[in-house]
């Protein structure tokens, strides 16, 4: 089984968990504060490997692609 990340609506953090193929969260719980339905989050999105290609220090987001340098 694949480890999924979630991210949680309530408190926003974020917590794994081995799941089976195509959980979605709708029936996990963030450990941390209770709050049902947390949000999976593309693992892949997240490894790292990327770095100093995300987050733009001239307009400030997180995604920019408009202003890169
Ligand atoms: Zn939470």
């Amino acid at each position: 089984m694949p480890i999924y990340e979630f991210r949680c609506g309530g408190c926003g953090g974020r917590f794994e968990k081995l799941c089976p193929i195509g959980e979605n969260g709708e029936n996990l719980k963030c450990p941390a504060c209770g709050v049902a339905s947390p949000r999976r989050v593309m693992s892949s999105f997240s490894g790292g490997g990327n770095s100093g290609d995300s987050g733009c220090s001239t307009c400030g987001s997180s995604n920019c692609s408009s202003c890169r340098i």
